[in-house]
Protein backbone atom coordinates (compact mmCIF):
# COMPACT_ATOMS: atom_id res chain seq x y z
CA UNK A 1 0.00 0.00 0.00
CA UNK A 2 1.30 3.51 -1.02
CA UNK A 3 1.62 5.76 1.99
CA UNK A 4 1.30 8.87 0.35
CA UNK A 5 -2.17 9.72 -1.03
CA UNK A 6 -2.57 13.21 -3.24
CA UNK A 7 0.75 13.69 -3.72
CA UNK A 8 2.32 16.45 -5.11
CA UNK A 9 5.39 18.06 -5.25
CA UNK A 10 5.05 21.60 -3.99
CA UNK A 11 8.03 24.57 -4.05
CA UNK A 12 9.14 25.35 -1.11
CA UNK A 13 9.22 29.51 -0.20
CA UNK A 14 12.67 28.87 0.81
CA UNK A 15 13.52 26.91 -2.37
CA UNK A 16 12.84 23.48 -1.10
CA UNK A 17 10.78 20.84 -2.71
CA UNK A 18 8.49 18.06 -1.22
CA UNK A 19 10.83 15.08 -1.97
CA UNK A 20 8.98 11.83 -4.10
CA UNK A 21 8.52 8.84 -1.93
CA UNK A 22 11.96 6.66 -2.41
CA UNK A 23 11.05 3.79 -4.65
CA UNK A 24 11.90 1.45 -1.16
CA UNK A 25 9.10 3.29 0.21
CA UNK A 26 6.34 3.37 -2.34
CA UNK A 27 7.28 -1.30 -2.75
CA UNK A 28 5.07 -1.31 1.05
CA UNK A 29 7.96 -3.11 2.25
CA UNK A 30 9.36 -1.49 5.52
CA UNK A 31 13.12 -1.47 4.21
CA UNK A 32 13.88 1.45 6.84
CA UNK A 33 15.24 1.43 10.12
CA UNK A 34 12.56 2.40 12.69
CA UNK A 35 11.87 6.13 13.25
CA UNK A 36 13.96 7.23 9.81
CA UNK A 37 12.63 10.59 9.09
CA UNK A 38 11.42 9.75 5.83
CA UNK A 39 9.96 13.06 4.70
CA UNK A 40 9.66 17.05 5.86
CA UNK A 41 7.71 19.95 6.23
CA UNK A 42 7.67 23.26 6.73
CA UNK A 43 4.42 22.61 8.00
CA UNK A 44 3.02 19.31 9.46
CA UNK A 45 -1.02 19.08 11.03
CA UNK A 46 -2.06 16.19 12.55
CA UNK A 47 -5.84 15.86 12.13
CA UNK A 48 -7.88 16.41 9.31
CA UNK A 49 -10.95 17.85 10.65
CA UNK A 50 -12.75 21.34 11.60
CA UNK A 51 -9.41 22.61 13.68
CA UNK A 52 -6.74 20.77 10.87
CA UNK A 53 -8.68 21.83 8.26
CA UNK A 54 -9.32 25.43 9.30
CA UNK A 55 -5.32 25.77 10.04
CA UNK A 56 -4.56 24.71 6.87
CA UNK A 57 -6.61 27.13 5.06
CA UNK A 58 -5.47 29.69 7.02
CA UNK A 59 -1.88 29.14 6.36
CA UNK A 60 -2.19 28.81 2.58
CA UNK A 61 -4.25 32.37 2.80
CA UNK A 62 -0.72 33.50 3.80
CA UNK A 63 1.62 31.38 1.72
CA UNK A 64 0.69 29.70 -1.21
CA UNK A 65 4.02 27.75 -1.42
CA UNK A 66 5.23 26.44 1.91
CA UNK A 67 5.30 22.75 2.08
CA UNK A 68 2.57 21.20 4.16
CA UNK A 69 2.26 17.51 5.54
CA UNK A 70 -1.17 16.72 6.79
CA UNK A 71 -1.39 13.39 8.85
CA UNK A 72 -4.89 11.61 10.15
CA UNK A 73 -5.63 8.18 10.84
CA UNK A 74 -8.88 8.27 9.32
CA UNK A 75 -8.47 7.26 5.39
CA UNK A 76 -11.54 8.94 3.91
CA UNK A 77 -12.42 12.50 3.04
CA UNK A 78 -13.34 14.64 5.78
CA UNK A 79 -16.35 15.18 6.91
CA UNK A 80 -18.83 16.47 9.60
CA UNK A 81 -19.11 14.84 13.03
CA UNK A 82 -21.96 16.94 13.45
CA UNK A 83 -24.00 15.53 10.61
CA UNK A 84 -23.22 11.67 11.99
CA UNK A 85 -27.01 12.11 13.66
CA UNK A 86 -28.48 11.75 10.33
CA UNK A 87 -26.06 10.05 8.71
CA UNK A 88 -27.25 7.21 11.60
CA UNK A 89 -31.33 8.21 10.70
CA UNK A 90 -30.24 7.26 7.15
CA UNK A 91 -31.67 10.63 6.08
CA UNK A 92 -28.14 11.38 4.26
CA UNK A 93 -25.54 9.50 2.97
CA UNK A 94 -21.86 9.81 4.11
CA UNK A 95 -21.40 12.43 0.74
CA UNK A 96 -23.93 14.34 2.37
CA UNK A 97 -21.43 14.27 5.30
CA UNK A 98 -18.53 15.79 3.93
CA UNK A 99 -16.72 18.75 4.21
CA UNK A 100 -15.02 19.41 1.35
CA UNK A 101 -14.85 18.03 -2.32
CA UNK A 102 -12.48 15.08 -3.87
CA UNK A 103 -9.27 16.78 -5.16
CA UNK A 104 -9.28 18.99 -1.54
CA UNK A 105 -6.05 18.75 -1.10
CA UNK A 106 -4.76 18.44 -4.32
CA UNK A 107 -5.89 22.27 -4.44
CA UNK A 108 -4.16 22.67 -1.36
CA UNK A 109 -1.06 21.78 -2.12
CA UNK A 110 -0.89 19.74 0.38
CA UNK A 111 0.53 16.22 0.72
CA UNK A 112 -1.67 14.18 2.40
CA UNK A 113 -1.11 11.22 4.56
CA UNK A 114 -4.26 9.38 5.49
CA UNK A 115 -5.23 6.48 7.65
CA UNK A 116 -1.83 6.89 9.33
CA UNK A 117 -1.56 7.48 13.10
CA UNK A 118 0.91 9.77 14.38
CA UNK A 119 2.49 7.29 17.69
CA UNK A 120 5.02 9.34 19.25
CA UNK A 121 6.34 12.95 19.35
CA UNK A 122 9.99 13.56 19.81
CA UNK A 123 10.59 17.45 20.04
CA UNK A 124 14.16 17.38 20.33
CA UNK A 125 14.64 15.94 16.79
CA UNK A 126 11.48 17.91 15.74
CA UNK A 127 9.18 14.69 14.18
CA UNK A 128 6.51 12.96 14.63
CA UNK A 129 6.73 8.99 14.12
CA UNK A 130 3.66 7.35 12.37
CA UNK A 131 2.21 3.79 12.97
CA UNK A 132 4.10 2.29 10.49
CA UNK A 133 7.62 2.83 11.87
CA UNK A 134 8.50 6.17 9.63
CA UNK A 135 8.94 9.37 10.63
CA UNK A 136 7.90 13.26 9.28
CA UNK A 137 10.22 16.13 10.13
CA UNK A 138 8.35 19.42 10.91
CA UNK A 139 9.57 23.27 11.72
CA UNK A 140 5.83 24.04 12.43
CA UNK A 141 3.34 21.16 14.19
CA UNK A 142 -0.19 21.44 15.19
CA UNK A 143 -1.66 19.01 17.02
CA UNK A 144 -5.66 18.93 15.64
CA UNK A 145 -6.57 14.93 17.04
CA UNK A 146 -9.94 16.06 18.46
CA UNK A 147 -11.39 13.36 20.87
CA UNK A 148 -11.40 10.04 21.75
CA UNK A 149 -14.89 8.18 23.38
CA UNK A 150 -14.56 6.82 26.51
CA UNK A 151 -15.85 3.18 27.91
CA UNK A 152 -16.69 2.77 31.09
CA UNK A 153 -15.27 0.24 33.42
CA UNK A 154 -18.04 -1.71 33.27
CA UNK A 155 -18.25 -5.59 32.47
CA UNK A 156 -19.19 -6.40 29.15
CA UNK A 157 -18.32 -3.88 26.88
CA UNK A 158 -16.43 -6.51 25.11
CA UNK A 159 -19.20 -7.75 23.45
CA UNK A 160 -20.88 -7.36 19.50
CA UNK A 161 -23.45 -4.77 19.92
CA UNK A 162 -21.22 -2.43 21.83
CA UNK A 163 -20.57 1.05 20.29
CA UNK A 164 -19.10 4.53 20.16
CA UNK A 165 -20.17 7.34 18.50
CA UNK A 166 -17.55 9.28 17.99
CA UNK A 167 -16.89 8.81 14.16
CA UNK A 168 -18.28 7.89 10.37
CA UNK A 169 -16.82 4.39 11.13
CA UNK A 170 -18.25 3.94 14.37
CA UNK A 171 -22.02 4.82 12.54
CA UNK A 172 -21.36 2.66 9.63
CA UNK A 173 -20.56 -0.20 12.67
CA UNK A 174 -23.91 1.37 13.87
CA UNK A 175 -25.37 1.24 10.94
CA UNK A 176 -24.55 -2.71 10.03
CA UNK A 177 -26.27 -3.85 13.54
CA UNK A 178 -29.09 -1.00 13.46
CA UNK A 179 -31.25 -3.05 10.79
CA UNK A 180 -30.93 -6.17 13.06
CA UNK A 181 -31.90 -4.55 15.85
CA UNK A 182 -34.90 -3.39 17.66
CA UNK A 183 -34.04 -2.37 20.99
CA UNK A 184 -30.60 -0.28 21.71
CA UNK A 185 -29.37 1.65 25.00
CA UNK A 186 -27.69 4.71 25.03
CA UNK A 187 -25.44 5.12 27.80
CA UNK A 188 -25.11 8.85 28.60
CA UNK A 189 -27.79 11.48 27.91
CA UNK A 190 -24.93 14.59 26.97
CA UNK A 191 -24.72 16.09 23.60
CA UNK A 192 -23.73 12.90 21.94
CA UNK A 193 -25.87 10.55 23.65
CA UNK A 194 -28.71 12.62 23.32
CA UNK A 195 -27.74 12.90 19.35
CA UNK A 196 -27.15 9.43 18.69
CA UNK A 197 -30.91 8.52 20.24
CA UNK A 198 -32.67 11.14 18.03
CA UNK A 199 -30.89 9.20 15.08
CA UNK A 200 -31.63 5.51 16.00
CA UNK A 201 -34.89 6.88 17.01
CA UNK A 202 -35.31 8.22 13.75
CA UNK A 203 -34.27 4.71 12.41
CA UNK A 204 -37.37 3.47 13.81
CA UNK A 205 -35.23 1.55 16.87
CA UNK A 206 -37.03 1.57 20.24
CA UNK A 207 -34.85 3.56 22.51
CA UNK A 208 -33.54 3.75 25.99
CA UNK A 209 -31.61 6.39 27.57
CA UNK A 210 -29.55 6.08 30.54
CA UNK A 211 -27.81 8.85 32.76
CA UNK A 212 -25.82 8.88 35.85
CA UNK A 213 -26.48 12.67 36.66
CA UNK A 214 -30.01 13.23 37.88
CA UNK A 215 -31.09 15.01 34.57
CA UNK A 216 -30.37 14.81 30.66
CA UNK A 217 -27.96 16.85 28.85
CA UNK A 218 -26.32 17.84 32.09
CA UNK A 219 -23.51 19.78 30.56
CA UNK A 220 -25.56 21.96 28.30
CA UNK A 221 -28.81 22.94 30.12
CA UNK A 222 -30.73 23.46 33.62
CA UNK A 223 -32.81 22.06 35.31
CA UNK A 224 -36.19 23.56 34.08
CA UNK A 225 -34.70 22.81 30.18
CA UNK A 226 -34.11 19.53 30.96
CA UNK A 227 -37.46 18.65 33.00
CA UNK A 228 -38.89 19.66 29.18
CA UNK A 229 -36.16 17.74 27.32
CA UNK A 230 -37.43 14.58 29.57
CA UNK A 231 -40.98 14.96 29.07
CA UNK A 232 -40.33 15.92 25.32
CA UNK A 233 -38.84 12.46 25.02
CA UNK A 234 -40.89 9.98 27.29
CA UNK A 235 -43.95 11.62 25.43
CA UNK A 236 -42.33 10.47 21.86
CA UNK A 237 -41.55 6.93 23.86
CA UNK A 238 -37.99 6.98 24.76
CA UNK A 239 -37.16 5.37 28.24
CA UNK A 240 -35.58 8.19 30.23
CA UNK A 241 -33.38 6.49 33.34
CA UNK A 242 -31.52 9.89 34.64
CA UNK A 243 -29.71 9.15 38.25
CA UNK A 244 -28.76 5.89 37.36
CA UNK A 245 -25.59 3.91 36.43
CA UNK A 246 -25.32 1.15 33.51
CA UNK A 247 -23.53 -2.04 36.09
CA UNK A 248 -23.05 -4.28 33.52
CA UNK A 249 -23.69 -5.26 29.50
CA UNK A 250 -25.22 -8.34 29.69
CA UNK A 251 -25.18 -10.87 26.96
CA UNK A 252 -26.02 -14.33 24.86
CA UNK A 253 -22.99 -15.51 23.79
CA UNK A 254 -20.62 -12.53 22.39
CA UNK A 255 -23.79 -10.82 21.44
CA UNK A 256 -25.45 -7.78 23.61
CA UNK A 257 -28.66 -8.74 25.37
CA UNK A 258 -29.47 -5.84 27.98
CA UNK A 259 -28.31 -3.58 29.86
CA UNK A 260 -28.31 -3.79 34.08
CA UNK A 261 -28.77 -0.83 35.95
CA UNK A 262 -27.37 0.26 39.39
CA UNK A 263 -31.19 0.04 40.67
CA UNK A 264 -31.80 -3.79 39.42
CA UNK A 265 -33.73 -3.00 36.28
CA UNK A 266 -32.76 -4.60 33.19
CA UNK A 267 -33.42 -3.08 30.01
CA UNK A 268 -33.35 -5.65 26.97
CA UNK A 269 -31.13 -4.33 24.05
CA UNK A 270 -29.23 -6.03 21.11
CA UNK A 271 -27.28 -2.90 21.14
CA UNK A 272 -25.42 -0.88 22.82
CA UNK A 273 -23.48 3.05 22.50
CA UNK A 274 -21.56 4.50 24.88
CA UNK A 275 -21.62 8.22 25.36
CA UNK A 276 -20.37 8.41 28.05
CA UNK A 277 -18.06 11.31 27.45
CA UNK A 278 -14.84 12.17 25.52
CA UNK A 279 -10.90 12.58 26.80
CA UNK A 280 -8.29 14.47 24.42
CA UNK A 281 -6.24 12.96 21.60
CA UNK A 282 -3.04 12.81 23.58
CA UNK A 283 -1.94 9.67 23.88
CA UNK A 284 1.33 9.90 21.23
CA UNK A 285 2.55 12.76 23.60
CA UNK A 286 3.37 10.58 26.21
CA UNK A 287 7.01 11.46 26.96
CA UNK A 288 7.21 14.36 24.69
CA UNK A 289 7.08 17.23 27.42
CA UNK A 290 4.12 18.86 25.66
CA UNK A 291 1.89 20.12 29.01
CA UNK A 292 -1.11 18.45 28.66
CA UNK A 293 -3.74 19.22 31.68
CA UNK A 294 -7.30 18.56 30.67
CA UNK A 295 -5.84 18.99 27.02
CA UNK A 296 -3.14 20.52 25.52
CA UNK A 297 -2.21 23.84 27.68
CA UNK A 298 -2.12 26.93 24.92
CA UNK A 299 -1.35 30.34 25.10
CA UNK A 300 -3.62 32.98 23.65
CA UNK A 301 -1.68 31.97 19.96
CA UNK A 302 -2.61 28.61 20.51
CA UNK A 303 1.04 27.63 21.04
CA UNK A 304 2.01 25.07 23.81
CA UNK A 305 4.77 24.99 25.64
CA UNK A 306 7.14 24.01 23.10
CA UNK A 307 8.02 26.80 20.70
CA UNK A 308 6.71 25.84 17.22
CA UNK A 309 4.03 23.34 18.32
CA UNK A 310 0.20 24.54 18.38
CA UNK A 311 -2.89 22.82 19.42
CA UNK A 312 -6.49 23.35 18.00
CA UNK A 313 -9.76 22.00 18.86
CA UNK A 314 -11.43 19.49 21.39
CA UNK A 315 -7.89 18.72 21.77
CA UNK A 316 -7.08 22.01 23.03
CA UNK A 317 -7.43 23.59 27.00
CA UNK A 318 -8.05 27.14 25.96
CA UNK A 319 -9.36 29.75 28.50
CA UNK A 320 -12.86 30.78 28.69
CA UNK A 321 -13.62 34.23 27.68
CA UNK A 322 -16.44 34.90 30.46
CA UNK A 323 -14.85 32.98 33.64
CA UNK A 324 -11.23 33.30 33.21
CA UNK A 325 -10.93 29.97 33.59
CA UNK A 326 -9.02 27.18 31.81
CA UNK A 327 -11.52 24.70 29.78
CA UNK A 328 -11.66 22.34 27.14
CA UNK A 329 -14.53 23.41 24.58
CA UNK A 330 -14.84 20.66 22.38
CA UNK A 331 -17.39 22.05 20.12
CA UNK A 332 -17.27 22.98 16.02
CA UNK A 333 -17.11 26.51 16.18
CA UNK A 334 -14.45 26.76 18.94
CA UNK A 335 -12.32 24.39 16.66
CA UNK A 336 -12.56 26.11 14.09
CA UNK A 337 -11.81 29.28 15.16
CA UNK A 338 -8.98 28.09 17.22
CA UNK A 339 -7.59 26.25 14.12
CA UNK A 340 -7.40 29.24 12.71
CA UNK A 341 -5.64 31.28 14.73
CA UNK A 342 -2.87 28.57 14.86
CA UNK A 343 -2.86 28.79 11.01
CA UNK A 344 -2.06 32.16 11.29
CA UNK A 345 0.38 32.23 13.88
CA UNK A 346 2.56 29.20 11.96
CA UNK A 347 2.22 31.37 8.84
CA UNK A 348 4.27 33.85 10.64
CA UNK A 349 1.03 36.63 11.39
CA UNK A 350 0.45 37.20 15.14
CA UNK A 351 -3.30 36.31 15.89
CA UNK A 352 -4.93 36.43 19.01
CA UNK A 353 -7.82 34.28 20.39
CA UNK A 354 -9.82 36.04 23.06
CA UNK A 355 -10.81 33.28 24.62
CA UNK A 356 -13.68 30.33 24.27
CA UNK A 357 -17.53 31.05 24.58
CA UNK A 358 -19.42 28.19 25.17
CA UNK A 359 -22.27 27.73 23.10
CA UNK A 360 -23.89 24.17 22.20
CA UNK A 361 -26.81 23.54 20.28
CA UNK A 362 -29.19 20.71 19.57
CA UNK A 363 -32.23 19.17 18.16
CA UNK A 364 -33.82 16.33 18.63
CA UNK A 365 -37.13 14.98 17.72
CA UNK A 366 -38.79 18.25 17.42
CA UNK A 367 -37.18 19.97 20.07
CA UNK A 368 -34.60 22.48 19.69
CA UNK A 369 -32.45 23.63 22.69
CA UNK A 370 -29.28 26.14 23.30
CA UNK A 371 -27.14 27.13 26.02
CA UNK A 372 -24.84 29.98 25.69
CA UNK A 373 -21.90 31.34 27.96
CA UNK A 374 -22.44 30.76 31.86
CA UNK A 375 -25.65 29.73 31.52
CA UNK A 376 -25.75 28.41 35.27
CA UNK A 377 -25.10 31.34 37.12
CA UNK A 378 -22.56 29.84 38.95
CA UNK A 379 -23.17 32.05 42.16
CA UNK A 380 -22.19 35.06 43.16
CA UNK A 381 -23.52 38.76 41.57
CA UNK A 382 -25.70 37.20 38.34
CA UNK A 383 -28.88 38.15 37.66
CA UNK A 384 -31.01 35.86 36.12
CA UNK A 385 -34.58 36.46 34.24
CA UNK A 386 -36.36 33.51 32.94
CA UNK A 387 -40.00 32.93 31.62
CA UNK A 388 -41.60 29.46 31.00
CA UNK A 389 -44.08 28.82 28.65
CA UNK A 390 -45.33 25.49 28.93
CA UNK A 391 -48.65 25.32 26.28
CA UNK A 392 -46.16 26.48 23.71
CA UNK A 393 -42.80 24.26 25.00
CA UNK A 394 -40.68 27.18 25.06
CA UNK A 395 -38.28 28.76 28.34
CA UNK A 396 -35.88 31.78 28.12
CA UNK A 397 -33.13 32.15 30.49
CA UNK A 398 -30.45 35.14 30.32
CA UNK A 399 -27.74 35.91 32.48
CA UNK A 400 -26.60 39.14 33.45
CA UNK A 401 -23.37 40.32 35.07
CA UNK A 402 -22.96 44.09 36.20
CA UNK A 403 -25.51 44.45 33.98
CA UNK A 404 -23.75 42.97 30.93
CA UNK A 405 -25.48 39.67 29.19
CA UNK A 406 -23.07 36.38 30.33
CA UNK A 407 -25.17 33.27 29.28
CA UNK A 408 -28.70 32.29 28.20
CA UNK A 409 -30.57 28.97 28.13
CA UNK A 410 -32.99 28.76 25.21
CA UNK A 411 -35.90 25.70 24.28
CA UNK A 412 -38.09 25.86 21.69
CA UNK A 413 -36.88 29.73 20.43
CA UNK A 414 -32.74 29.02 19.12
CA UNK A 415 -32.90 31.30 16.62
CA UNK A 416 -32.23 33.94 18.66
CA UNK A 417 -28.67 31.83 19.80
CA UNK A 418 -26.90 33.55 16.91
CA UNK A 419 -27.77 37.18 18.35
CA UNK A 420 -27.43 36.53 22.24
CA UNK A 421 -24.00 34.78 21.32
CA UNK A 422 -23.02 37.97 19.70
CA UNK A 423 -24.31 40.63 22.30
CA UNK A 424 -22.41 37.92 25.33
CA UNK A 425 -19.19 38.13 23.01
CA UNK A 426 -19.50 41.80 22.93
CA UNK A 427 -20.32 42.57 26.50
CA UNK A 428 -23.29 44.02 25.87
CA UNK A 429 -25.28 45.64 28.51
CA UNK A 430 -28.91 46.52 28.99
CA UNK A 431 -32.15 45.98 31.37
CA UNK A 432 -34.94 43.85 30.66
CA UNK A 433 -38.44 43.92 31.58
CA UNK A 434 -40.19 41.05 32.53
CA UNK A 435 -42.82 41.11 29.64
CA UNK A 436 -39.55 41.72 27.43
CA UNK A 437 -39.04 37.94 27.28
CA UNK A 438 -42.51 36.93 26.43
CA UNK A 439 -42.86 37.62 23.01
CA UNK A 440 -41.62 34.60 20.33
CA UNK A 441 -39.18 35.36 19.45
CA UNK A 442 -38.03 38.29 20.53
CA UNK A 443 -36.87 41.25 18.14
CA UNK A 444 -33.66 41.78 20.10
CA UNK A 445 -33.02 45.08 18.50
CA UNK A 446 -36.14 47.17 18.92
CA UNK A 447 -34.91 46.03 23.42
CA UNK A 448 -31.36 47.19 22.59
CA UNK A 449 -32.62 49.98 21.05
CA UNK A 450 -35.29 51.09 24.01
CA UNK A 451 -32.53 51.26 26.15
CA UNK A 452 -30.55 53.35 24.68
CA UNK A 453 -33.72 55.83 24.71
CA UNK A 454 -33.71 58.05 27.70
CA UNK A 455 -36.23 57.59 30.44
CA UNK A 456 -36.10 53.47 30.35
CA UNK A 457 -35.59 51.62 33.78
C1 LIG B 1 -22.08 12.72 17.30
C2 LIG B 1 -21.48 14.09 17.51
C3 LIG B 1 -22.29 15.19 17.44
C4 LIG B 1 -21.76 16.47 17.64
N1 LIG B 1 -22.60 17.53 17.55
C5 LIG B 1 -22.11 18.79 17.70
C6 LIG B 1 -22.94 19.92 17.55
O1 LIG B 1 -24.15 19.80 17.32
N2 LIG B 1 -22.40 21.16 17.67
C7 LIG B 1 -21.05 21.33 17.93
O2 LIG B 1 -20.60 22.46 18.03
N3 LIG B 1 -20.24 20.27 18.08
C8 LIG B 1 -20.72 19.00 17.97
N4 LIG B 1 -19.89 17.92 18.10
C9 LIG B 1 -18.48 18.16 18.46
C10 LIG B 1 -17.64 18.50 17.22
O3 LIG B 1 -17.81 17.51 16.26
C11 LIG B 1 -16.18 18.64 17.64
O4 LIG B 1 -16.07 19.74 18.51
C12 LIG B 1 -15.25 18.84 16.45
O5 LIG B 1 -15.31 17.74 15.58
C13 LIG B 1 -13.81 19.04 16.92
O6 LIG B 1 -12.98 19.14 15.82
P1 LIG B 1 -11.44 18.80 15.91
O7 LIG B 1 -10.86 19.16 14.59
O8 LIG B 1 -10.87 19.41 17.13
O9 LIG B 1 -11.35 17.22 16.17
P2 LIG B 1 -12.04 15.98 15.50
O10 LIG B 1 -13.22 16.34 14.70
O11 LIG B 1 -12.22 14.97 16.58
O12 LIG B 1 -10.93 15.43 14.49
C14 LIG B 1 -9.71 14.90 14.94
C15 LIG B 1 -8.85 14.53 13.75
O13 LIG B 1 -7.61 14.03 14.22
C16 LIG B 1 -7.28 12.78 13.63
N5 LIG B 1 -6.46 12.05 14.61
C17 LIG B 1 -6.71 11.81 15.91
N6 LIG B 1 -5.67 11.19 16.50
C18 LIG B 1 -4.73 11.05 15.55
C19 LIG B 1 -3.41 10.49 15.53
N7 LIG B 1 -2.84 9.99 16.63
N8 LIG B 1 -2.74 10.48 14.36
C20 LIG B 1 -3.29 10.99 13.22
N9 LIG B 1 -4.53 11.55 13.20
C21 LIG B 1 -5.21 11.59 14.34
C22 LIG B 1 -8.65 12.17 13.32
O14 LIG B 1 -8.53 11.21 12.27
C23 LIG B 1 -9.42 13.42 12.88
O15 LIG B 1 -9.11 13.73 11.54
C24 LIG B 1 -20.38 16.63 17.90
C25 LIG B 1 -19.55 15.51 17.95
C26 LIG B 1 -20.09 14.25 17.75
C27 LIG B 1 -19.18 13.06 17.82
Amino acid sequence: MELVSNERDVPGKHGRHFSPPRPWFKSGIRAFPEDKIVDQAEQVIIGSSAAGLSALEAIRKIDRQCPIILISKEAGPPYSRVALTHYIAGEIKFKGMRMRDGDYYGKMGVKALLGKEVVSLDTARKCVTLDDGSAISYDKLLIATGSKPLILPIEGTGRRGVYTCLSSADARKILRTADLTEEVVVIGAGLIGIQAADGLYRRGLQVSLVEKLPQVLPLMIDETAAGMAEAHLREKGIRVRTGQSAQKVLGKGPRVSGVALESGEIIPCQMVIMAAGVAPNVDFLQGSGVTVNRGILVDERQQTNIPGIYAAGDVAETVDLLSGERVVNAIWPEALFQGEIAGLNMAGVPATYQGSLAMNVTSFLGLSMASLGLWEAPGGPYEVKAQTDKGRRTYRKLVFRDGKLVGAVLVGHIEEAGVLHAMIRAGTTFDLKGEDLLPQPITWGRILLANALPGRG
